[in-house]
């Protein structure tokens, strides 16, 4: 039920990977207490009718829409909830909040705003995997959409020479079937190619895979949209006799960078 004065809120939550008990329980608390849930459709669907609730489920890229749409919802007296799929500060909807919030109606800006962690997907898939971020690493987005491939290119090619282990979201998709593919080709010409690369698609749901290699024998097409690469430091190992990755937590004094 919403009252004339009742003042509006906007709470952007994250749901995890997938599996219903790595969801936060306020999460789920601020779900049970929602008028409204927003997202895309796929992460819209994860959340159960119920009376009292209205689902709005949009499409993938509208999210700075979206974000208007749940800003004003709340101007009206709404709690409405914002789902993202993992963190929703990773890659996600709480900037595209924050960017709405601070072009549309002076109004919102007294709002009720909260954004509420979820585990990402590197974290869930490092958790499969062993510990392979255990010392210092960096999270990529490989996408193009919102900014040149160049620059990609440039951050992919100083991590390497920082040594970082790195974390790529949205690796690759149809629309995108090429870039991964240079990205691979630039891993494999600046390191010797023996550093280890996990591919852990859809983690902690019913079609979970994971699958490490060393770099020489990554192809492009062990990653999809539903993937999130993890590519290891020059010091990460896998531990023999398991499926076992994991990076220590010391790095020698003068050890060569690769
Ligand atoms: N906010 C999300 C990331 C959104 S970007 C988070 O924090 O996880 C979408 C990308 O996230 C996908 O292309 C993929 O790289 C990664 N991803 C999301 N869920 C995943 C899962 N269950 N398993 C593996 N990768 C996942």
């Amino acid at each position: 039920m919403i009252h004339e004065n009742q003042k509006g809120s906007v709470v952007v939550a994250g749901l995890g990977p997938g599996r219903d008990d790595w969801i936060c329980p306020s999460v789920q608390k601020a779900i049970d207490q929602a008028t409204d849930v927003v997202g895309y459709g796929p992460y819209v669907s994860r959340v159960p009718a119920r009376e009292g609730l209205t689902l709005h489920a949009t499409d993938n890229r509208v999210e700075l829409e979206r974000a208007r749409h749940a800003l004003e919802m709340a101007a009206s007296g709404h709690r409405v909830v914002v789902v993202s799929s993992g963190d929703p500060g990773v890659f996600a909807m709480a900037s595209a909040l924050f960017e709405a919030l601070e072009e549309g109606e002076p109004l919102w800006r007294s709002l009720d705003v909260e954004i509420l962690p979820g585990v990402t997907a590197m974290l869930a898939a490092a958790a499969r995997l062993g510990a392979p971020l255990g010392h210092d690493f960096c999270a990529i987005n490989l996408s193009d959409n919102l900014k040149p491939f160049s620059l990609i290119e440039k951050r992919v090619s100083l991590s390497v020479e920082a040594d970082f282990a790195m974390a790529f979201y949205n690796p690759r998709s149809k629309a995108r079937p090429h870039q991964f593919e240079k990205i691979l080709d630039l891993l494999k010409t600046q390191t010797k190619g023996d550093r280890l690369i996990s591919f852990a698609r859809a983690v902690s749901t019913a079609q979970e895979h994971i699958k490490t290699v060393p770099l020489s024998e990554a192809t492009p097409d062990m990653a999809d949209m539903r993937t999130v690469v993890i590519v290891g430091s020059s010091l990460t190992r896998q531990i023999s006799g398991t499926d076992f990755v994991y990076t220590p937590r010391s790095t020698p004094h003068l050890a060569e960078v690769e």
